[in-house]
């Protein structure tokens, strides 16, 4: 039997073929068209039948389907609640699906999905009790315990970024102020570097960018600390402190067996991992009689969220 995971996203639909181990077979990517809710959902169901046909299997051989949502899911009853920038609402995405393919069909949100994944088929396997936080334009992640995505009473837990690293800190988009998201994110260190841009014209982000703002990006900062720039390593400190208090914040409510870190920032690799450790050990509870969160980078990038959806059931 074979499964198929769905990552809807705001701008691609991406899905892919899965065995039952979690490995994935096949994937392609269509375009999210500007459609209503229920358009959307019946191109996503005729998106799998495609799948299943250019594969050469029959709709028999899916055993389910799973999609990750950029919302919140309510997955016992097959709707998708609400999306951010998507037309969802309340849509009844497993009775639409019904109509074209039998296989019934689980949702989550996608960070979540991104997460599972990782358990599955990715840098969090063999881990039971696992943390993924992407860093990206914001942060995102999911919570994984005893190799379920833990969603809370109401399908919204886990929004890793909106927890509060400095009271009344930097204005954060969900309306509150000094979350985590406003200071780990690839954002974070952007809007850091340009303020550095203006503030240190002798800085080596100004030479980075070539005397163009609008060049920096999450890497810059970490460029400039890699050949010694005083602001560049200013900046990048902050950051792995901040991402460390994140962190720290996660282990000491959930002492997870692992973090896993993904996004564009985790491309730094152990320049990010091995100062984040120290800083993590030295001040999270228990560090010193406690076995340790190990802290790595997640590995499978964008089909983690693919792969999760598709091990939704
Ligand atoms: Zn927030």
């Amino acid at each position: 039997m074979y499964r198929i995971g769905i990552d809807l996203g705001g701008t691609n639909i991406s899905a892919g073929l899965v065995s039952d181990e979690g490995k994935l077979l096949y994937k392609s990517s269509i375009p999210t068209t500007r459609a209503t809710d229920r358009e959307l959902t019946e191109l996503m169901a005729k998106f799998c039948i495609q799948i299943a046909k250019k594969c050469d299997i029959s709709l028999d051989q899916i055993r389910s389907i799973g999609i990750g949502c950029p919302g919140v899911c309510d997955d016992a009853n097959g709707v998708l609640l609400y999306t951010v920038n998507l037309p969802f609402k309340n849509t009844p995405i497993a009775e639409i699906f019904s109509k074209f393919i039998k296989a019934p069909v689980h949702l989550a949100n996608d960070a979540n999905c991104a997460a599972l994944g990782e358990v599955v088929a990715g840098g969090a396997k063999g881990y039971k009790t696992s943390i993924t936080l992407t860093l990206g334009t914001g942060v995102g992640g999911g919570i994984i315990i005893d190799n379920k995505i833990y969603t809370g009473f109401n399908h919204a837990a886990g929004e890793v970024g909106h927890i509060t690293i400095h009271a009344d800190g930097e204005p954060c988009g969900c309306g509150r102020k000094g979350c985590f998201e406003a200071y780990a994110s690839a954002s974070a260190l952007i809007r850091e570097s340009r303020r550095a841009f203006h503030a240190h014209p002798e800085s080596l982000i100004c030479e980075l960018c070539e005397g163009d703002v609008n060049k920096i990006n999450a890497k810059t900062p970490f460029d400039a600390k890699r050949q010694g720039d005083k602001i560049g390593t200013q900046i990048v400190d902050k950051y792995i402190c901040d991402l460390g208090e994140g962190v720290i914040n996660y282990i000491n409510i959930f002492q997870p067996e692992i973090i896993l870190l993904g996004g564009g920032v985790s491309k730094e690799g152990e320049y990010l991992l091995a100062p984040l450790r120290e800083y993590v050990f030295k001040y999270s509870y228990g560090h010193d009689f406690l076995p340790r969160t190990k802290i790595e980078c997640a590995v499978l990038g964008n089909d983690a969220g693919i792969i999760g959806a598709a091990m939704l059931d």
